[in-house]
């Protein structure tokens, strides 16, 4: 009998000049970046408060908080990578995830497939099982003014 549980993430930073954007561990051609301690990758900061949510140990910021200067600019592919050791060191399993990025711009689409199989060969499942979509906020809010970008998550686990 498998023990099955669900978790949801959503995290936000500010686009500033002068900052490479990443999103989903793909660094992304754009005038603007996320600002954050580490490189702001909004998208698996999402999917880590998901997994993380699902297997109820706690969030992110309690696993790799941002006052720990060995987490500045740090890639967070590695974080993603931590949270899925945490979880396996629970005996979960990772069933499939899905991701929506709220961004006015850069177009999301083209990038689908490179983070899937990213995201995927991390997590050490198939890359069907990662689900990446993008939407706009119509130009309303932050999200629509450019200000930033937002991103939801959720995750399947099982053990
Ligand atoms: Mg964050």
């Amino acid at each position: 009998m498998f023990n099955i549980r669900t978790g949801l993430g959503f995290d936000v930073h500010r686009l500033v000049e002068g900052r490479e954007l990443w999103l989903c561990g793909l660094r992304i051609d754009h005038p603007l970046g996320l600002l954050g301690h580490s490189d702001a990758d909004v998208a698996i900061h999402a999917l880590c408060d998901a997994l993380l949510g699902a297997a109820a140990l706690r969030d992110i910021g309690y696993h790799f908080p941002d006052t720990d200067q060995s987490y500045k600019g740090v890639d967070s592919k590695m974080l993603l990578a931590e949270t899925v050791g945490l979880l396996s060191g629970k005996g979960w399993k990772i069933g499939n995830v899905d991701i929506t990025i709220c961004a006015e711009a850069p177009r999301i689409n083209p990038h689908i497939e490179k983070m899937q199989g990213i995201l995927s060969s991390i997590m050490d499942i198939e890359a069907d099982c990662v689900s990446i979509k993008a939407t706009t906020t119509e130009k309303l809010g932050y999200t629509g003014r450019r200000e930033g970008i937002s991103a939801f998550a959720t995750a399947l686990i099982y053990r």
